[in-house]
């Protein structure tokens, strides 16, 4: 049997990282890896702008200014945000201005229109200014022509931004790795389906799915289908070719219905490995069908949902390269007992908050459900753990 981290390592070996690019529109590229650097068409701001609502005005001018001594200016236009002053202001006068506007040539500051009198056709200015004191510069975010994010990079929502601002609808990016699921299991039922006995609701596309989605890759297929070696070797076949990683749940442990190493004889695959020394969720196979990696896990709920996260995301990370897959480890205290003896190395829902970490209570077998709705991480107890005691420091895998 394999550790975890020898099947780890099998898995990725086994996937190239995908150098492909596609155009996206930039609203749609959220989470998405960069595959361009983005480069400054202009400066930023644009013009030089005035950070308050005030009067453009030339600094010398207001030299001696104050609430008892106002240096009295002549008002000779007004400009808004999105407009542009024409004029130039000279000695003695002041513009008008609003927050965002770009100051008026010859100005070289503005005063904010709480040290003045408001103003009309002339303006009292209370206070003395240095020239360039409220001034944004053109180009004081960033100068044209310069690398703003490289290449590389995953999108969130402050590199979108940096990337709107240069007025780009559409980012160049790199394709997304095409995953599959593929749920088995004649007991299983799809959500819309009546309940009847003997059957429950398939929760292992549910997990990994949403997952999938919520580090922005959604499957591009994702079915269940029925306890038949032939059927799901059809399936493969079919799809293969337009997938780079298939993951399976169900049928891959000894039992008569444990069809997937059914399939592996039909498929004349390659089978990579069968059992991963890990509860729950051990019998984990993995296997290569025309270039394209398959790792069927175990069917159970949490079998599924942790051998997901514990081997499905290395082979994402080494798909992508983006540290979203990367398994992200950390210590923490545990908060509760833990009497079971681990009997091997065995993961656990936990909960992790402020370095401390929750087992929430809940039946934690690996066909158990409830105890994922407060699961944020998984909690490690290794072999030489008998058990683990609150006041531990274990390890957790975040979710
Ligand atoms: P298997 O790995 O096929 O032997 O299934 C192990 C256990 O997990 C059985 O109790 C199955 O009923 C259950 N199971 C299998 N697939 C799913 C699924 N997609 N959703 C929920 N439970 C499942
Ligand atoms: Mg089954």
């Amino acid at each position: 049997m394999l550790t975890m981290e020898e099947a780890q390592m099998l898995l990725t070996q086994k996937v190239e990282e995908i150098i492909q690019t596609e155009k996206v529109s930039l609203f749609d590229a959220l989470g998405r890896k960069l595959a361009e650097d983005i480069i400054a068409v202009r400066d930023q701001p644009p013009f030089p702008r005035s950070p308050l609502d005030g009067y453009a005005l030339r600094g010398e001018d207001t030299t001696g200014a104050s609430h008892d001594t106002p240096v009295t200016l002549k008002v000779i236009g007004k400009v808004y945000a999105g407009s542009v002053y024409e004029g130039t202001v000279k000695k003695g006068e002041a513009v008008r201005l609003m927050t965002g506007a770009p100051i008026p040539d010859g100005a070289d500051t503005v005063i904010r229109q709480e040290d003045t009198d408001l103003g009309g056709d002339t303006v009292s200015v209370y206070r003395e200014l240095r020239p360039y004191q409220n001034y944004c510069y053109q180009g004081e975010d960033y100068q044209a022509g310069s690398i703003l994010v490289k290449k590389g990079r995953t999108l969130h929502a402050g590199i979108i931004t940096v990337i709107a601002s240069l007025g780009k609808t559409e980012v160049e990016v790199f394709k997304r790795p095409r995953i599959a699921l593929l749920s088995t299991g004649d007991e299983v039922l799809l959500p819309e389906a009546e309940w009847k006995p003997g059957k429950i609701y398939d929760t292992n596309r549910a997990y990994i799915g949403s997952r999938l989605m919520e580090l922005q890759n959604p499957p591009v297929f994702s079915e269940h289908i029925s306890d038949e070696g032939s059927v799901v070797a059809e399936e493969i076949r079919r799809i293969a070719p337009v997938t780079d990683l298939i993951i399976t749940t169900g049928g891959v442990s000894v039992g008569e219905k444990d069809i997937m190493h059914e399939v592996v004889d039909i498929l004349g695959a390659k089978q990579l490995f069968w059992k991963v020394r890990v509860k729950p969720g051990s019998p984990t196979l993995a296997f290569i069908w025309e270039g394209t990696l398959v790792l069927c896990l175990s069917g159970n709920p949490f079998g599924a949902i942790a051998n997901f996260e514990l081997l499905g995301r290395p082979v994402l990370y080494a798909l992508t390269g983006q540290e979203k897959w990367k398994l992200r480890t950390q210590q923490a205290k545990l908060q509760n007992d833990f009497i079971k003896p681990a009997g091997g190395r065995r993961f656990l829902r936990g909960w992790l908050e402020d370095g401390k970490v929750y087992l929430n209570g809940k039946n934690q077998a690996s066909g158990a459900i409830l105890a994922m709705a407060d699961c944020n991480c998984l909690i490690e107890i290794t072999p030489d753990m008998a058990g683990a005691k609150a006041g531990e420091c274990v390890q957790v895998y975040m979710l």
